[in-house]
């Protein structure tokens, strides 16, 4: 029997990253340049907890610096190493490309189980990593900006920018060394959930292009669409609430580590959150058929299926068996580079992670902007946008007055339409025009390239075309 060889992670990405330079006309040596990893920084460092010192094994990889900062987040996980840190920092770099942050590639990890410890011992650590990484210039404003990841949240990027803060006493922009802190610590609206909205803009464009909808054989619109997701953490459960909750789809699976909820007449996804958070996992929930081996879910019957946990879980010997007609990667790397082939084959159309989950960075970087401006967004213009349609609804007023019972104003026209807009609805609106955009710009070379016959070689070809012409303006 052949043994099944899967690449690493980040021979995957390589791989992924080959298939589509292959395609292109790069100057000799530029290709190489850009695939390769810059530096990766390793740290270990002790902290003493418990009556004793645990010593613990960080990273920070800095992938391209064609622009800077360089941006990426931070993951707290017992699978964090150098190869996965190496290949994040890399998608970090196409992704940012992809969606036109002005940032180079980065990412950042800390060997680590989280739940195994209190939030005060977790402080500890967090900061401990924060100073290691800050005094070498691996977390600073304009050098290399940090974000919540797998095992990270609000509360860590909280910890990491006043630790910046406290080293760094003078810097005016010290808030702009992290993103992703909570709003009261310098943070943005509707960063938390970014990327899951992300996914659902994302989606919402798919669902627009009516030749991509062919090639994936589906019809209609997000309403009623099987969607199975996997992972109910940041960005799994924000995705999967907006698409219940907005559009109608119907969540019939959710897979999490211990196991997978699925019900053909759709989870309440509120409900299954609020049980994880009391009971930290799934095992119990009531009202869904519960099944221990969670992976088999993915191969579940599906219109759309969402892997938002880990790298991997798509591969070699389940992708025959993947029954989607749409693969969204919510998470990073989900399908490794042999399973890709085999759903490229299968006809199954892949939306990839540089994409996908480009949500988070993209609002990091409204939240990068806001702190260096020291304003929140909207507050200049907020009345005076209001003031103005006032005009106009005194203007339509007189003529509903005048025009008796034939005209009259729709019913909360008026509310609507005099409410300027607040920080919350410019982060959207800054964030689905982004995600449009992107989208267009792979979908263009989708159709029309003949090469270009998946959507993940198109996003490639985009991403690394402005990535290589930054460094020829660079005249590297
Ligand atoms: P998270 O820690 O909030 O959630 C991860 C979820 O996956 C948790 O609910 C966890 O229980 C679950 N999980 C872990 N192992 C699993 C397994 N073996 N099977 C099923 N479920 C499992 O992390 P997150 O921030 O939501 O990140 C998820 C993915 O999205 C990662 O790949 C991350 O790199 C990517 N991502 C996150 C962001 C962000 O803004 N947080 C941005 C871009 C990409």
């Amino acid at each position: 029997m052949t043994q099944i060889v899967e690449p690493s992670f980040r021979e995957s990405v390589d791989l992924m990253f080959n298939r589509a330079v292959a395609l292109m006309d790069l100057p000799p040596g530029l290709e190489e340049k850009i695939r390769v990893c810059n530096a990766t920084y390793t740290v270990r460092f002790g902290v003493r907890l418990r009556g004793q010192i645990q010593t613990f094994t960080g990273y920070r990889s800095v992938h391209s610096e064609h622009m800077e900062p360089v941006k990426g987040g931070i993951r707290f996980s017992m699978g964090v190493n150098q190869d996965e840190v190496e290949a994040l920092a890399a998608l970090m770099t196409y992704k940012c490309a992809l969606v036109e942050a002005p940032f180079g590639g980065s990412k950042g990890g800390l060997r680590i189980d989280p739940r195994q410890y209190d939030e005060h011992e977790l402080e500890r650590i967090t900061r401990r990593f924060a100073y290691e990484l800050a005094k070498r210039d691996l977390i600073h404003p304009s050098q290399n900006v940090p974000a919540p990841d797998m095992g990270t949240g609000e509360r860590e990027m909280a910890w990491i920018a006043d630790q910046y803060t406290r080293m760094n006493t003078t810097d005016i922009n010290a808030k702009a060394c992290v993103t992703g802190k909570p709003l009261n610590a310098g943070g943005i609206s509707g960063r938390v959930e970014a990327t899951g909205r992300g996914v659902q803009y994302a989606l919402q464009e798919f669902f627009r292009d009516a030749e991509g909808m062919k090639k994936a054989k589906l019809t209609g619109s997000l309403d009623g669409k099987r969607v199975i997701v996997q992972g109910l953490g940041n960005v799994g459960y924000h995705a999967a609430k907006f698409l219940s909750e907005e559009n109608g789809s119907l969540i019939t699976g959710i897979i999490e580590r211990d196991g997978a909820l699925y019900d053909p007449a759709g989870l309440d996804v509120e409900a299954v959150h609020q049980w994880i958070v009391k009971h930290g996992g799934i095992t119990g929930f009531p009202d869904a058929t519960h099944t221990a081996e969670g992976t088999a879910v993915l191969e579940e019957e599906c219109d759309i299926l969402i892997p938002a946990a880990l790298e991997g879980v798509i591969n070699l010997s389940n992708a025959a068996n993947i029954k989607a007609s749409l693969i969204i990667e919510a998470a990073n790397g989900p399908v490794t580079a042999g399973g890709d082939e085999i759903l490229r084959k299968k006809g199954i159309v892949i939306i990839p992670d540089m994409y996908a989950n480009a949500g988070g960075v993209t609002v990091s970087y409204f939240e990068w902007v806001k702190n260096l401006s020291h304003i929140r967004f909207g507050r200049m213009q907020r009345r005076q946008e209001e003031a103005r349609h006032q005009l106009v609804i005194d203007e339509l007023t007189r003529l509903d007055e005048h025009m008796g019972d034939a005209w009259s104003m729709s019913p909360l026209f008026k509310e609507k339409y005099l409410r300027g807009a607040g920080e919350l609805e410019l982060v959207r609106s800054g964030l689905d025009d982004t995600m449009r955009i992107a989208y267009q710009s792979m979908r263009d070379v989708w159709h029309e390239r003949d090469d270009a016959q998946d959507l993940r070689t198109a996003a490639y070809l985009v991403s690394i075309g402005k990535v290589a012409a930054s460094y020829q303006a660079k005249g590297l």
